[in-house]
């Protein structure tokens, strides 16, 4: 039987599991109204509010309560009508379900092969920008079908910068535009578990088979397959195969092939037969874009949301580049202004922000970059720090000041000194020089820009 007092218990472990904030945001303002043949029903203000919980921290409420022995499958959010906030709800009060992973229908007979799809994952839903508008446009003309013009398809780019969206968005669309086809989306993690499962259940034939009856493969974030071994192995006939078929492939990465460890070299060169395209980090115009755009959605779909003019500004310049972040820090505003009901100041946002706020302001330090720099071109920190000028030892020397230029707010001086005691024209001199050794030689341009990614992810 489950009861508030159940309740209580699931939310004191929840406090843990899900994180303080998490909680204070989204379980503690929940009313727990009762609990009837297996249903769990709790009170929300808003059905935006409902939704969130029910999408992020609902497979762990029902964990949790499974735990204790309460027999729950499912959970209702209704939105409370006496609690509502003093805005106006544009739309119907709306109920949300989650249930049970495990007791889940399932939807065919078919052996389900990929994994499913997120709804707002879409290309309607995806903001364009200077940085990933070469990704967007490549998986654009994937997702028009078609002849196969390049295969594989190969994005990648640092974490929460859109890979895994853009490839739903290629589905969704290839699904819409031709129902016929065997679109399959699943991660590299998957595609091994699916593997090692046949292995052991002496099924590799249906595996084989299943996976070379696809039109369309796409799998995420292959770079967890490096270093495993027959998993790889798999991979790559399963890959020749349709590519044999002319059918296309999708992959994902957090890097470049060229540089993922632990990759099989002939996989690594068949990767980069196809149209290699990356995701920039994002520019203050694209945090801006996605942040406006995300304002009006929620609007479309919940309720009127006041902001003052300058906030998301505000957001788009603090907060840094990865999107995940960016939506994080949205959606507590978006969960302060449905509890506060009216409108949201750039104190109030700073105020709710703060942690995000202090945790996108890491500074790099100079010690980092000294430290990343002579792993990259493999110098030892004394001989960085050491008078030698012998140009394997002065051109990461170099480098290093350049980016301590960039990416900290240090001064000629101050880094100078940093680097054994050397004067500040010398780092006046370094800095011009990796600026003009950029624009010549393409090898410098790549070093610089793979350390700055480094340093800033
Ligand atoms: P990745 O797979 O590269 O780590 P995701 O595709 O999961 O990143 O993106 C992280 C979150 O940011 C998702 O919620 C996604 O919808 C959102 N996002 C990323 N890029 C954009 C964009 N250009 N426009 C709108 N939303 C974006
Ligand atoms: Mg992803």
């Amino acid at each position: 039987m489950m009861t508030n007092d159940t309740w209580g218990e699931a939310r004191e472990t929840l406090q843990t599991t899900i994180g303080k904030n998490n909680y204070q945001t989204w379980i503690e303002p929940l009313t727990f109204v009762s609990c009837e043949n297996g249903v769990a029903e709790f009170g929300v203000q808003t059905s935006f509010q409902g939704d969130w919980v029910s999408r992020n921290f609902g497979d762990e409420i029902l964990r949790q309560f499974e735990k204790l022995g309460a027999s729950v499958d499912r959970l209702k959010f209704s939105v409370q009508a006496n609690r509502r906030p003093p805005v106006a709800q544009s739309s119907p009060a709306r109920e949300n379900f989650v249930t049970k992973p495990a007791r889940r229908p399932a939807i065919s007979d078919e052996p389900v092969l990929g994994a499913p799809l997120d709804k707002r994952f879409t290309f309607d839903r995806f903001v364009v920008g200077k940085p990933n508008e070469l990704a967007h446009a490549a998986s654009r003309r994937v997702a028009e079908g078609g002849p196969v013009s390049f295969n594989p398809l190969f994005l990648y780019g640092g974490v929460g910068l859109g890979k895994t969206h853009l490839m739903h968005a290629i589905a969704w669309e290839l699904q819409t535009r031709s129902p016929e086809l065997k679109v399959v989306y699943l991660s590299a993690e998957q595609f091994m578990y699916r593997f090692i499962q046949a292995l052991r259940d002496k099924q590799m034939m249906d595996f084989k088979s299943l996976f070379r009856s696809v039109d369309v493969l796409m799998v995420d974030d292959v770079q967890f397959i490096a270093g495993k071994d027959s998993t790889q192995d798999e991979f790559f006939h399963t890959f020749n195969a349709l590519i044999d078929q002319q059918k296309q492939i999708i992959i994902s990465a957090d890097r470049a092939p060229g540089e993922i460890d632990g990759l099989e070299e002939r996989i690594r060169s068949r990767l980069q037969w196809g149209l290699v395209v990356d995701l920039h980090p994002t520019d203050y115009e694209l945090r801006l874009g996605i942040l406006q755009q995300k304002v009006e959605q929620y609007r479309a779909q919940y309720q009127e949301l006041k902001i003052t003019d300058g906030v998301l500004e505000f957001l788009a310049h603090r907060i840094s580049n990865n999107v995940r972040v960016l939506e994080g820090a949205l959606t507590r505003l978006f969960a302060l202004a449905s509890l506060v009901g009216r409108e949201i100041t750039l104190e109030m946002a700073q105020e709710s922000l703060a942690d995000i706020l202090r945790q996108s302001d890491r500074k790099v330090t100079m010690d980092e970059i000294m430290r990343k720099t002579c792993d990259y071109y493999n110098v030892r920190m004394s001989d960085l720090l050491s008078p030698k000028r012998s140009r394997n030892i002065a051109r990461p020397r170099q480098m290093a000041m350049w980016l301590a230029k960039l990416l900290t707010q240090r001064s000629y001086p101050e880094i100078g000194k940093r680097f054994g005691n050397r004067d500040h024209t010398t780092v006046i001199h370094a800095v011009r020089k990796i600026d003009e050794l950029k624009a010549q030689d393409s090898q410098v341009a790549e070093d610089a820009e793979l350390l700055r990614r480094m340093l800033e992810a």
